[in-house]
Formats: structure tokens, C-alpha cells, sequence
């Protein structure tokens, strides 16, 4: 397959952790016989201190006419005090928009090499994490109508959460879709005992239970979610939810890991085109210093393999390797653990490239 990517680089660690999935998708290019052609784009801080602006509409549309898009990550303290509508990560927000990323993916799993860096009690993580959040991105209460206005001689702020059939209908089917390529389970997180919109979702969700009816669906209240994640986050398989709750708790479902250099997430829109990033950010703190964990951004590689380009062989053969070099004790500073081998960023990519 030929196959283009954009691919954004970003800010602090950025380059260094993309530069590294790079590597590994070469890899498997040679390895598979694909032709990947890569896009380089300017996004965030880097793109301010070129052109003024978070992201130019030349390289937007690169990103929209590109297969896929690969992203690093965005922001430090030299931008932090940019006015509001040209802060780094206003350019995120755009390209969410202009690829019409609704549904965001992001996979939480606990490798038992790494049992020890959950914040969770071992026998609680005894059978380890593997779920997935599928999370609405593009609607509800962070784009309904909101306003601040004087009552009664004090302010008074309002947050609407508008969803529609059609909105609540595609990230189901997706949620689904997803549920088959995994464990055919999913749980839908809604609030459906207080508020209208949950009781509109879990309705839609209803419809589709019958077409999908090869996968195990159950009902859940988002504040159960919560308590269940700590308690016994091993029962879940795929989860869907809404935007803020999605926002909520799949922060939450990341940290059971403890490791956030990790954690992949992909973007998906009604194609096949998604944006592809770790779910961290550009860690000023050891940018530059070849310290950073370049594994989520890898498996952020290996979900575009898996999501956009339906190379499933591909994906697993990253995800195998990197399962092997965790196996073989090798770990950068993030996820040191005692009697391991310390690597930085470099050496770590080169081990997943060697493992595959
Ligand atoms: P952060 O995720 O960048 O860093 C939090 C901590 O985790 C830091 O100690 C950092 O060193 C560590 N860390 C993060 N990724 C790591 C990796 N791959 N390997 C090893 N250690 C890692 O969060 P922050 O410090 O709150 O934010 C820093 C900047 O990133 C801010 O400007 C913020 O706005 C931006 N940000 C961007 C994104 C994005 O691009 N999607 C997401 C979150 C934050």
C-alpha cells in the first residue's frame, strides 16, 4: 500500500518522540512492503514563532489531504502568555474541526511489566487493564450555547449540553465497530437517571443493539463508572461516552497505568482519515535531552496502522515488539524500574526497531 502522512511534529519533545515512530514505521514499511510518504507540518509553538499563527491554511490543508496524521505534541511556557486565539493548541481544536474528528480512542492498558507503576493495589490489577474509552468530541456541553449574564444583581453562568439522534448514532456505531475488533463488550456511560441527553443516548444506543447483537452491551451511570474503574477496572472492555464525561474519566482510566509516556490515542473521523498523538504533552521539563518515552507515540503509530489503514498484521507486529522490549527490561527514565536497563528516547526507538 502507498500510503501519505502528515506529520506534526509539534513542540518540546515532540520532534524527538515522532522522529522515533518514524523510525518504526519505516521498519515496517520495509518489512511489509508499503510505501509510506511522510508531510512534515508545522503546528503549535513552532509554527507561531514562523508565521504568526498556530497553524497556517496551507498546512491545514495538508493535513486534510493527507491518509492520516501523526502528531507529537504542542505548548510550552515560551507560548503561554500567546492572547487566546493563537495559543498552540488552538491549532488542535482547528484540525479536530477541519477533519471532523468526533470520535476519540484511547486505549488504556496495563502491561504487566509495568504492574508495579499503577497507583492500584496489585491483587486490584491482578488481571491486568486493557479497556478503551470511546469518547464524543465534538459535541455536548463544550460547544452548546453558554452564556454569563447579571440576576437579581449577581452573575449567573449557563452551560448547555445539546446531542442529537445523529451525533449519538455515529459514536455508537463506532463504539461498536470497535467493541468487534476487540472483545465484543462495550458499556455505554450515560447519566440517564437525571438528564434528558442520556436518556436520548441511551435510547440511540438501544437502536443499535439489535444490528450489533454479536456484541455484549450493557448500561452504566457515568458516577458508577468512576467507582468501578478504581474497584475493578478488569471487568471493562470497550466504554462510550459523551464528551465531558469522556474528557473525565478517561484521564482517570489513564492513570491506572501510572505511566503516561504509554499512552496512544487516535481521533477518528466518518472516513478513514485520523489523527494519531500520545496522550501526553510536550514535557518542557526534558525536552531536548533524549529523556523522553517515545512508546506511546509509537502505539499511537500502530493505531493509525490498525484505524486508518486497516493493517492489522502491521499494528500487532509494533505492539508485540514493544511488548518484548518491556519483556527484555528495558525502560527509559519515566518507567525505570530496579534491575532494568535505562535507555533514552533514541535507544528505545532503535530496540522497537530491532524487536520487529
Ligand atoms: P506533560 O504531559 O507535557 O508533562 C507532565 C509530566 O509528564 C512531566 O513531568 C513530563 O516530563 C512527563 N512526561 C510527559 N510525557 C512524557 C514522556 N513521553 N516521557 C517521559 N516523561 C513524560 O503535561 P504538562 O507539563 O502539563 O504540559 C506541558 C505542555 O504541554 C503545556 O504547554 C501544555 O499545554 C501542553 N500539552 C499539550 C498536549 C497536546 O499537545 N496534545 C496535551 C497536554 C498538554
Amino acid at each position: 500500500m502507498e500510503k501519505t502522512i502528515a506529520v506534526l511534529r509539534g513542540d518540546g519533545i515532540g520532534p524527538e518522540i515522532v522522529g522515533e515512530a518514524l523510525k518504526v514505521l519505516n521498519k515496517v514499511a520495509e518489512k511489509f512492503g508499503h510505501t509510506f510518504h511522510y508531510k512534515d507540518v508545522d503546528i503549535g509553538g513552532c509554527s507561531i514563532d514562523k508565521y504568526g499563527v498556530p497553524i497556517t491554511d496551507e498546512n491545514m490543508a495538508v493535513c486534510k489531504n493527507a491518509d492520516s496524521v501523526l502528531l507529537g505534541a504542542v505548548g510550552g511556557p515560551k507560548w503561554d502568555s500567546c492572547p487566546a486565539n493563537i495559543r498552540p493548541e488552538k491549532a488542535l481544536l482547528a484540525v479536530r474541526k477541519e477533519l471532523g474528528l468526533f470520535a476519540n480512542l484511547r486505549p488504556t492498558k496495563l502491561f504487566p511489566q509495568l504492574a508495579s507503576a499503577s497507583p492500584l493495589k496489585p491483587e486490584v490489577v491482578g488481571n491486568g487493564i486493557d479497556l478503551l474509552i470511546v469518547r464524543e468530541l465534538t459535541g455536548g456541553i463544550y460547544f452548546g450555547p453558554r452564556k454569563t449574564e447579571e440576576v437579581d444583581g449577581e452573575k449567573v453562568a449557563t452551560d448547555t449540553m445539546p446531542y442529537s439522534e445523529h451525533e449519538i448514532e455515529r459514536i455508537g456505531r463506532v463504539a461498536f465497530e470497535t467493541a468487534r475488533k476487540r472483545n465484543k463488550k462495550l458499556a455505554s456511560v450515560d447519566k440517564a437517571n437525571v438528564l434528558d441527553t442520556s436518556r436520548l443516548w441511551r435510547a440511540t444506543m438501544h437502536k443499535l443493539v439489535e444490528e450489533y447483537a454479536d456484541v455484549e452491551y450493557s448500561d452504566i451511570l457515568v458516577d458508577n463508572t468512576a467507582m468501578q474503574l478504581i474497584k475493578n477496572p478488569g471487568q471493562f472492555d470497550v466504554l462510550v461516552t459523551e464528551n465531558m464525561f469522556g474528557d473525565i474519566l478517561s484521564d482517570e482510566a489513564s492513570m491506572l497505568t501510572g505511566s503516561i509516556g504509554m499512552m496512544p490515542s487516535a481521533s477518528l473521523s466518518s472516513g478513514t482519515c485520523g489523527m494519531y498523538e500520545p496522550i501526553h504533552g510536550s514535557a518542557p521539563d526534558i525536552a531536548g535531552q533524549d529523556k523522553a518515552n517515545p512508546l506511546g507515540t509509537i502505539l499511537s503509530a500502530a493505531m493509525m496502522l490498525r484505524y486508518s489503514f486497516s493493517m492489522a498484521q502491521e499494528a500487532d507486529a509494533i505492539e508485540n515488539a514493544v511488548q518484548q522490549v518491556l519483556n527484555e527490561g528495558y525502560r527509559t527514565g519515566d518507567i525505570m524500574q530496579p534491575g532494568c536497563t535505562q535507555l533514552g528516547c533514541v535507544a528505545m526507538g532503535d530496540q522497537v526497531v530491532a524487536h520487529l
